[in-house]
């Protein structure tokens, strides 16, 4: 229909973007990118006359686009409308300076070969593929590069350095040599971009099915000490006396991992990636002891909300939630390096209450804690624990009044 009317208009049209790449993939897909030649919004206002009273046009004229959106019985759809562009950048802003262009001006601002793809909707050419950066070949070898010199691409827009990562973890592909050469060398220029842009991209990697392969990339390119310090502080192994301890990262990646495995819950997921997160920061080498992460004054629970403060995260209730799995989740593993008491994982389980499962759930991801089979077996006897618990409670507050 979309190509009809263009017909009628006499407009060169075409689908464009994600889209495209996304029908090649066989992934599902619900918006729908149209470009065309002279202005989107007269075009998106022509469409949705001939869709009828199932469609709504809003038009953003500052932008020259226009979106409509479709329901029917079946589906929601949303289509953008832009008129072929071309953009230039200035140093300070990835808003870019637009100009009217032609449909290989459109593709060179897009950011991969892969999401430069475009077919035709008009009559004559319907169906045909416009692929000027042998974007296919990528799809098919399963290739994450810029269409133009990756410098300038990141340079111009620095939120690509992040999509470049999103879509290799997403898709599972390869960022081509030179391109991710170039996310390195341009990495500083992540400061441009605002918080709530790079959590929406993280947030993406992190519900992905193998979200691990996002952040070891991030480390690869040196983005995470810039982006999450936090987390890049976890990383790496000390030997004193001939005694090392295990890599937090690589850990925790893997406690991230064996979660998104099993369950697609993003707050858990959030949970297990920071669940060391206060380790850090309490290190230090005991000649006794050996290693401890032991801290009396358990920063972690205090970092955790200043981290997301820092990233600008909103302290919605989920959020909470992860601080809370994260706190739960690092007490008995702090007091592990101590006398795991059996009262300290006792407590942890009746501190959780309604988030138990999910409690559990983070535990039986690290494999390497040291609690996991006490807090299983305690599990396993949660509610007969819960009630004894009560009863002696009620016997101590008892012991412990004081008499006159
Ligand atoms: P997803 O829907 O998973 O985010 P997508 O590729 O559809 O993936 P959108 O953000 O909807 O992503 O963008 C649609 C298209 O617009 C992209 O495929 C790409 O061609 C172009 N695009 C989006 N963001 C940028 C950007 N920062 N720089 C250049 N092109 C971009």
């Amino acid at each position: 229909l979309i190509g009809e009317v263009a017909d009628e208009m006499n407009r060169p049209c075409f689908v464009i973007g994600g889209y495209v790449r996304d029908i090649f993939l066989d992934r599902p897909s619900k918006d729908i990118d149209i470009v065309t030649l002279g202005s989107g919004i007269e075009l998106a206002e022509a469409v949705t006359t001939k869709l009828g009273k199932r469609a709504h046009l809003s038009t953003f004229r500052n932008f020259g686009t226009a979106q409509v959106k479709y329901s029917d019985q079946k589906e929601n759809i949303e289509i953008e409308f832009v008129g072929a562009r071309k953009e230039s950048y200035s140093h300070d802003s990835r808003k870019p300076i637009v100009e009217d262009g032609s449909l290989q001006d459109d593709q060179n601002r897009r950011d991969f070969t892969i999401n430069a793809l475009a077919l035709c909707l008009n009559k004559e050419h319907w169906g045909m593929l416009v692929d000027p950066f042998d974007g296919m070949n990528d799809l098919k070898k399963g290739i994450i590069r810029t269409p133009l010199d990756p410098d300038i691409t990141f340079s111009d827009d620095p939120l690509r350095m992040m999509r470049a990562i999103r879509f290799a973890t997403q898709l599972n592909f390869h960022i081509e040599k030179e391109t991710f050469a170039a996310i390195e060398r341009n990495r500083k220029r992540i400061e441009i971009i605002s918080k709530e842009r790079i959590i929406d991209e993280l947030g993406k990697i992190i519900r992905s099915d193998i979200p691990s392969r996002g952040f070891i990339l991030l480390d690869d390119c040196k983005l995470l000490p810039i982006i999450f310090p936090e987390v890049a502080a976890l990383k790496g192994t000390e030997t004193i006396e001939g005694r090392g301890h295990k890599d937090n990262f690589y850990h925790s990646l893997a406690v991230l991992d064996n979660v998104a495995l099993r369950s697609r819950n993003e707050w858990l997921r959030w949970a297990a990636l920071l669940h060391d997160i206060g380790k850090p920061r309490t290190k230090r080498y005991d000649s006794r002891l050996g290693w401890t992460f032991h801290n009396h004054n358990f920063i972690g629970e205090k970092m955790i909300p200043g981290i997301f403060r820092k990233m600008k995260l909103p302290l919605n209730e989920k959020m909470k939630y992860v601080q809370k799995l994260v706190g739960l989740h690092m007490r008995p593993i702090v007091l592990a390096e101590e006398v795991v008491t059996d009262s300290a994982v006792r407590r942890l389980l009746f501190d959780a209450g309604d988030d138990i499962d999910d409690l559990m759930f983070l535990c039986e991801s690290d494999i390497t804690s040291k609690n996991r089979e006490k807090v299983k077996r305690f599990r396993d006897n949660f509610e007969l624990v819960r009630t004894k618990l009560r009863e002696i409670e009620e016997k101590d507050s008892i012991r412990n009044m004081k008499l006159p």
